[in-house]
């Protein structure tokens, strides 16, 4: 049978060592954006920045209104054009520079603050917030910081350009490369998502049901953040607190 995970505050645990060559998965949600001052759906209890999900972050809700969509995604824009990456995001750097390609971080956020901390290969899975896609041909996406606050955007189809993120209802990005890092990996840490969003929820819990394709042993699997997940049965351990604060200790680099 599987234990029910430890649930306690992060300073109750110890860091965890970590090895060269070890392969580590690492997942991030809006919580690790938090201390950035970039809000997460669930302080606003389902909302994300006063807007209800089903008009701002659904295909349905571009067809409906592609100005306010627009507008809502163009302010996002603006934002992240202010804030910066914190600990958080600095000690995940910092795990790659040691762990090099065996680090794997898949992020659901579309905020670009893993990169400007330093981070490399980075897979958005939800998408990107400074990138824009067209709606109707298979054009490459492309890097785009514009904010297009009155009229939205159209492609040299004719179709209307949306912003490259992933919305409830589509497909997440890179799910083949995230299935094979997931089932080879040793360690497992998600970090500041609430285990409500699928399939990203369930990640954690393939790890712990299934031993690694590579070594045959179960990874650990790691939960930090302000509260217990959603998914909370699918860690060894939830380590409470902040992101911010937890994520500078939460490794300890050995040789
Ligand atoms: P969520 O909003 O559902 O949950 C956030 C979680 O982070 C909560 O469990 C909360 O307790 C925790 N948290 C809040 N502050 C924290 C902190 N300082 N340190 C650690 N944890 C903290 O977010 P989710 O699970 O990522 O799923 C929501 C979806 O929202 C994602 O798909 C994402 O695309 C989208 N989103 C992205 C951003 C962003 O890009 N920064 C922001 C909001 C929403």
């Amino acid at each position: 049978m599987i234990p029910l995970p430890r649930v306690a505050p992060g300073v109750a645990f110890s860091p965890i060592p970590i090895r060269r060559g070890m392969r580590v998965f690492v997942l991030t949600g809006a919580g690790i954006s938090a201390e950035s001052g970039i809000r997460t759906f669930r302080d606003a209890g389902g909302l994300w920045e006063q807007h209800r999900i089903e008009d701002v972050a659904t295909p349905e809700g571009f067809l409906r209104n592609p100005p306010l969509v627009w507008r809502f995604y163009s302010e996002r824009r603006q934002q992240a054009g202010l804030v910066s990456p914190n600990p958080a995001h600095h000690a995940i750097a910092r795990l790659g520079d040691f762990l090099g390609e065996d680090l794997f971080v898949c992020t659901q956020n579309v905020d670009p603050l893993h990169e400007r901390a330093g981070a490399r290969g980075v897979l958005h899975m939800h998408g990107e917030l400074l990138r824009t896609r067209c709606s109707g041909c298979d054009r490459p996406s492309f890097e785009d910081d514009r904010a297009y606050l009155d009229r939205p955007p159209r492609c040299e189809c004719g179709a209307l350009l949306r912003p490259d993120v992933v919305w409830f209802g589509e497909i997440p990005k890179g799910m083949d490369q995230i299935g094979a890092a997931v089932a080879s990996c040793d360690l497992f840490v998600t970090v500041g998502s609430s285990g409500a969003v699928y399939p990203a929820a369930g990640l954690a819990s393939h790890v712990r049901n299934f031993p690694s394709v590579r070594t045959g042993r179960f990874a650990r699997t790691i939960y930090v953040g302000l509260e217990r997940p959603e998914n909370a049965h699918s860690f060894d351990e939830c380590r409470l607190g902040k992101a911010g604060e937890l994520l500078p200790d939460l490794f300890k680099l050995e040789g």
